[in-house]
C-alpha cells in the first residue's frame, strides 16, 4: 500500500513494518501483535493500539535502535513472510474448487474490526469484523461495503455522579490503514448521488481485512455542502434526516461504487435492514436495462440474502413515510418507478398508508435468502414478521437461522491459543468448526489450564485498576480514593464481568435489585466475588445512561468499592481483557430480545463460565450440569417488574447454591477440580459450534454457494 509506506517515511530495512500495519491481518497474528507491541509497550497503548501512529511517532534515535537489534529484526522478517503466506496460499476455499469468477457484496452499517478503527457500536459491527476475517482465513469472494465514519462511535467520559458524557474522536485517514480508492488515471474515484435536492459526491477508501477488501465510503469532500460532508461523520447520531440520507449512501452509494469498480457481484448479502437502499438501486439500474419491474425485482430480491439482527423495535429502522417519500419520489421518477409500489415494499400491511416505512420489512420483500441470528431468533422473527407473508402459518414464513460466532484468533488469548497449539492437533485453528479437534482439550493439565487463568484475571485485574484510577484522578476523587484504587479487588476471588452496550433490555441492573442480598454475596469473608462491568448507553438512551449512572454509583460506594468496579469507554481492547480474564461471564436480558449475543461465547474460548437467561446463542450452547447456567426458566418475559423479580431471584439462587460453592471448592493442591473440569467442557463444547468460521462456512454452503454457482 503506497500511501502509507511513503507517509511513514521508514528506512528500507524497516519497510516490512508498514506493510504489516497496512492490512488489518496484524490484529490477528499474536506475532504480529507482539511485534508493534514490542517496539514500544506504552506508547502502543497510548495511540490506541494504532501501529501507523506509533510507527510514525517513531524518532530517528527509535528506528536506528531497531534496526540494531537483530532479534527485533528477525522476528519482523518472520512475520512479514508470515503475512506473504497468508495472501498467497491456496485457500480452504480454493480447495473446494468452489467458484471463483464471482463475489458476494457484503452491506453494513458498521464494522468491528479492531480498536483502532473505532467504526461501530456494538455486536452487529463487532459480528461483521468477524465474518470478514473468517471469510478472509477461509478465503472466500467477499468485498465488504460499509462507511468511514471519521468521528466514529460515540467515547465514554463517566463524570462523579455516574453521568455519561459524549465525546467524539476526529479519525484521520493518513493514519488508519486506507487506500483511496482510485481509477484507472488514478484520480481518486468519485460517485454522485442524487437524493431529494442533494447532490452528494462520495469517496471511497479500501480496507485489507487479510485477503479481502471492505471499501468505506465517505462523503467529507470539499465538492459537499457541509450537512452533506459530516453525513459520514457520527455513527448512530444525528437526526432521521441525517440517518435516512446516511443509509442512501450506504446502500445506494454502495451499490454505484461496486458498479464503478466492475466487481462481478453474485448477489448482496445485507447485515440488517439499513443498507436496503441497495435493493431499490438494483431494481432501478435493472429496469434502465429494459427490464421490467417485476423482473427487475425478482432478480434482485433472487440474489439477496438479508440477516436480520434484532427484534427490538430500535435495531429495526423505520422512517416516517413522508420523509421516505421525500427522497424516494425524485429517486423513482428519475428512475421510471412506481412510488407507491416502493413504498408498499416497505409496510408489513401495504394498504395501510399509516404504517411507517420500514427497513425490515423492505429487505424482506426483496430478498429470498433470509435468517435471524440464533435457532430462538429464527423462530421469533418467523413470528414477528408472519404478518409480512399473509397465508402462510409461522412455521412456513421463509426466515431461517445462521447462529453467530466469534473469530477465534481474535478472541482468544495468544496464551490460551499457545496452550492449545500444545495439545490440540495441528490444524485445529482452520478446521476449528470439527468438535474432534478440541477432544484434546481434556488432555491438558488442570494446573497448567488454572495457573494460565489465573494470570490472565490478573492481568484483567490490573486493567480495572488502571481504568479506575485514571477515572478517580479526572474527576477529582480524593487522593486517598486515588491511592486506593491501585489495590482495589482481589486477583483470586471469583470474578464476573457484565460488558455490553448498556440498552436497557439487557438489564445491567437486575443483579442490584436486592442490595442486602448483593452484599451478602459480594462480601463473603471466605469467598469473595467481585463484578466488572463495562459498555456504553446510546447518547439518546436516557434510560440506558440512568442504568450506566446507577452501576457507577453503587460501585462508588464504601462497601462496593473493593467489589464492582466500572471500566469506560467499552472497546475490543477491554472486551479482550474481560473475556480472557474472567470466572463466569454473566447475561441477563429479558427474554427473547436477545437476539444472538456473541459476547458470551469469548470468554468460553478460555474456560470462562456462561451464567446467562436462556436467551439469543446460549438455548443451543447450555449443557446442565456442564458448561456453564441458565438463569430461571425459558420463558419469554412480558416486560413486567415482576419478571424483572424472579429472574434477580433466580440469579441470586444460582449464585449462591451452585456458582460461588463450586468455584471454592478446592483440593488439597488448591485448585477448584470440578470448576476446571466445567472450563474444560465450556471450551470443547462451545469453541468448536460457535465460532465465526462454521457460521461462514454454513452461510457458505446455505446462501453465497447456490447463488455464486447461478448464471
Ligand atoms: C462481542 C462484543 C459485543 C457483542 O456483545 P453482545 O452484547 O453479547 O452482543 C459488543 N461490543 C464489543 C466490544 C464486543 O467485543
Amino acid at each position: 500500500m503506497q500511501t502509507i509506506i511513503s507517509k511513514l517515511k521508514l528506512p528500507k530495512q524497516l519497510t516490512p513494518l508498514s506493510d504489516i500495519a497496512a492490512n488489518l491481518w496484524w490484529t490477528w497474528n499474536a506475532n504480529a501483535r507482539a511485534l508493534f507491541e514490542e517496539i514500544d509497550p506504552k506508547r502502543f497503548d497510548q495511540y490506541g493500539h494504532n501501529p501507523i501512529k506509533l510507527l510514525c511517532g517513531l524518532s530517528e534515535k527509535d528506528k536506528i535502535r531497531l534496526q540494531e537489534n537483530e532479534n527485533f529484526m528477525r522476528r519482523m522478517q518472520r512475520v512479514h513472510k508470515l503475512l506473504n503466506r497468508y495472501t498467497r496460499a491456496r485457500t480452504w476455499y480454493a480447495q473446494q474448487k468452489y467458484p471463483r469468477n464471482r463475489c458476494i457484496a457484503y452491506f453494513s452499517m458498521e464494522f468491528g474490526l479492531h480498536e483502532s478503527l473505532p467504526i461501530f457500536a456494538g455486536g452487529l459491527g463487532v459480528l461483521a469484523g468477524d465474518h470478514f476475517k473468517s471469510a478472509s482465513d477461509l478465503g472466500l469472494p467477499i468485498v465488504g461495503i460499509g462507511i468511514f465514519w471519521r468521528r466514529g462511535y460515540v467515547r465514554q467520559r463517566i463524570d462523579g455522579d455516574g453521568s455519561q458524557s459524549a465525546k467524539y474522536d476526529r479519525l484521520s485517514p493518513d493514519m488508519l490503514p486506507l487506500e483511496e480508492v482510485r481509477n484507472a488515471s488514478s484520480r481518486p474515484i468519485q460517485l454522485k448521488l442524487q437524493a431529494g435536492d442533494h447532490t452528494i459526491a462520495i469517496g471511497a477508501w479500501r480496507l485489507n481485512v487479510g485477503r479481502v477488501p471492505i471499501y468505506l465510503l465517505d462523503t467529507n469532500l470539499p465538492e459537499n455542502k457541509p450537512e452533506i460532508r459530516s453525513l459520514t461523520g457520527r455513527l448512530y447520531a444525528g437526526d432521521r434526516e441525517t440517518r435516512i440520507l446516511q443509509e442512501i449512501v450506504l446502500g445506494m452509494g454502495g451499490w454505484q461504487l461496486l458498479n464503478k469498480l466492475k466487481a462481478p457481484v453474485a448477489a448482496c448479502h445485507l447485515n440488517e435492514g439499513h443498507a436496503a437502499f441497495c435493493q431499490l438501486q438494483r431494481i432501478a439500474d435493472l429496469v434502465a436495462t429494459g427490464k421490467s419491474y417485476a423482473q427487475a425485482k425478482r432478480e434482485v430480491s433472487a440474489t439477496t440474502v438479508f440477516t436480520t439482527h434484532t427484534p427490538v423495535p430500535a435495531g429495526n429502522e423505520a422512517f416516517a413515510q413522508k420523509l421516505a417519500a421525500k427522497y424516494l419520489r425524485p429517486f423513482c421518477e428519475a428512475n421510471n418507478l412506481n412510488l407507491d409500489r416502493i413504498l408498499k415494499l416497505s409496510r408489513v400491511d401495504p394498504t395501510n398508508a399509516n404504517e411507517e416505512f420500514g427497513m425490515t420489512p423492505l429487505a424482506l420483500r426483496l430478498s429470498t435468502k433470509r435468517n435471524g441470528v440464533s435457532a430462538l431468533h429464527g423462530e421469533v422473527s418467523r413470528k414477528m414478521w408472519a404478518a409480512v407473508w399473509p397465508g402462510k402459518t409461522v412455521k412456513q414464513v421463509p426466515i431461517k437461522h445462521v447462529t453467530n460466532g466469534v473469530h477465534t484468533d481474535t478472541w482468544m488469548h495468544p496464551q490460551m491459543a499457545a496452550l492449545l497449539d500444545a495439545y490440540l492437533p495441528k490444524d485445529w485453528r482452520i478446521s476449528q468448526d470439527r468438535t474432534r479437534m478440541f477432544k484434546a482439550v481434556e488432555q491438558i493439565p488442570d494446573e497448567a489450564l488454572w495457573t494460565l487463568h489465573e494470570s490472565l484475571k490478573q492481568s484483567l485485574v490490573e486493567l480495572a485498576r488502571q481504568s479506575h484510577a485514571k477515572r478517580l484522578s479526572r474527576i477529582g476523587a480524593s487522593k486517598q480514593l486515588q491511592s486506593a484504587a491501585a489495590t482495589i479487588l482481589e486477583p483470586n476471588a471469583l470474578t464476573i464481568g457484565f460488558a455490553r452496550r448498556f440498552a436497557t433490555y439487557k438489564r445491567a441492573t437486575l443483579i442490584f435489585s436486592d442490595l442486602k442480598r448483593l452484599d451478602a454475596i459480594l462480601n463473603h469473608s471466605d469467598c469473595p466475588v467481585q463484578l466488572l462491568f463495562s459498555g456504553k448507553a446510546h447518547p439518546a438512551d436516557t434510560e440506558g445512561q440512568s442504568f450506566v449512572a446507577q452501576v457507577c454509583k453503587h460501585a462508588a460506594k464504601t462497601k462496593f468499592r473493593n467489589r464492582i468496579v466500572f471500566l469506560e469507554d467499552y472497546d475490543m481492547n477491554i472486551a479482550r481483557h474481560l473475556v480472557s480474564g474472567v470466572d463466569v461471564w454473566l447475561n441477563n436480558p429479558r427474554r427473547p430480545q436477545e437476539a444472538s449475543g456473541t459476547s458470551g461465547m469469548k470468554p468460553a474460548l478460555h474456560g470462562g463460565l456462561n451464567l446467562s437467561i436462556l436467551d439469543g446463542w446460549w438455548p443451543e450452547g447450555y449443557e446442565r450440569n456442564r458448561n456453564g447456567w441458565a438463569i430461571g426458566e425459558p420463558t419469554d418475559s412480558k416486560n413486567t417488574k415482576m419478571d424483572d423479580l424472579k429472574d434477580a431471584k433466580a440469579l441470586y439462587r444460582c449464585l449462591e447454591k451452585e456458582v460461588v460453592p463450586l468455584f471454592y471448592k478446592r483440593d488439597r493442591a488448591g485448585l477448584p477440580k470440578q470448576w476446571i473440569r466445567r472450563m474444560k467442557l465450556s471450551i470443547m463444547t462451545i469453541a468448536p459450534q460457535f465460532n465465526s468460521h462454521r457460521m461462514v462456512k454454513e452461510y457458505l454452503k446455505g446462501y453465497y454457494l447456490p447463488l455464486l454457482r447461478k448464471r
